[in-house]
């Protein structure tokens, strides 16, 4: 069993579903109320401990009753929660989502809450759970400068450094350099490479510039055309989706990156992982919601 550290959010998600939506000013009778964990970090968590990691999630809940459930919800994973902590005066992470059901639009209010609070010099207490893992996995929907930190402590141990550069933004190429593992998908390769990839050669020019910066491999992940990827000094390589009838891609990309660094962790070629996280990213899509729709290992096939 591979050793994965997750750093990141833990968004608690709010949706209510109505038959259209309430005007400025208005009220409307909705159809349905769901309380779902979600937040990209905490995705990540869930999927590779599903997929069989022993994962030691390092991130930041309010001190209200959804950061409890989060920390509960972790532990049922069998999820290392000792270095969730509790921000005080705080509020957890949440997302209130309002979809219209008729035409299937939504709004959004994402409130940061403790994942804002979250403070490179508080890694400072989890150095030792960094140089022991396998592997580091970060996105980007906490502060910058605690993945940069992140990133660099795993460098010192030469820990294996994954990151997945979601939500879109610019980044440095000093904390790239510091990336051995890139998991973008197009709109983030597109904003981090400079280059919209929209053809085969223009998508080989992507790969090119972003492994000047990365040290192994960039993992492209285009949707329901799987991932091109490339390793440094190989060539670009295709590996194609499952066919599924896709009805909710919410957490899909999540998916891929928790499944990926857990096959990697237990030693897995890089292909071999990649064929195995889509095939549990193409379950994920076809059941709804982020981590409800988060395949265990034994259905994947
Ligand atoms: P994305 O973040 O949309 O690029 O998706 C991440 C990964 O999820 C892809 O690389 C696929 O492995 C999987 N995936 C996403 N959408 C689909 C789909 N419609 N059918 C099958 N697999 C999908």
């Amino acid at each position: 069993m591979g050793k994965i550290v997750v750093i990141g959010s833990s968004n608690t998600d709010m949706v209510a579903t109505a038959s259209s939506m309430p005007l400025p000013g208005q009220t409307v009778h909705g159809n349905s109320f769901t309380v779902i964990q979600g937040g990209k970090g905490a995705n990540q968590a869930v999927a590779a401990a599903r997929a069989g990691a022993h994962v030691t999630f390092i991130a930041k809940v309010g001190d209200d009753d959804f950061g409890k459930q989060a920390i509960a919800a972790y532990e049922t994973e069998g999820i290392d929660t000792c270095q969730i902590e509790i921000q005080k005066g705080c509020s957890t992470g949440v997302a209130v989502i309002t979809v219209d059901e008729s035409s299937g639009e939504n709004s959004i209010v994402v409130i940061g809450g403790a994942n804002a609070t979250f403070q490179a010099e508080e890694l400072d207490e989890i150095e030792a759970d960094i140089e022991e893992a396998d592997i580091l996995l970060v996105q980007l929907e906490i502060p910058l400068a605690v993945v940069e930190k992140a990133l660099r402590m795993a460098h010192k141990y030469k820990v294996q450094t994954v990151l997945n550069p979601a939500p879109a933004i610019e980044l440095s190429d000093e904390l790239l350099g510091l990336v051995d593992i890139l998991i973008p998908n197009e709109t983030e390769a597109a904003l981090l490479s400079g280059i919209t990839a929209e053809s085969e050669e223009s998508l080989n020019l992507v790969l090119d510039k972003l492994l000047q910066h990365v040290n192994e491999a960039v993992i492209l992940t285009l949707g329901s055309q799987g991932v091109v990827y490339r390793s440094k000094g190989g060539a670009p390589i295709h590996i194609k989706a499952n066919q599924v009838k896709a009805i909710d891609t919410t957490a899909a990309g999540d998916v891929f990156c928790g499944y990926l660094v857990s096959f990697l962790s237990e030693n897995n070629a890089i292909d071999e992982a990649i064929k195995l996280a889509n095939n549990a990213a193409a379950i994920s899509v076809t059941r709804k919601g982020a981590q409800p729709s988060i395949p265990f290992i034994k259905e994947l096939k």
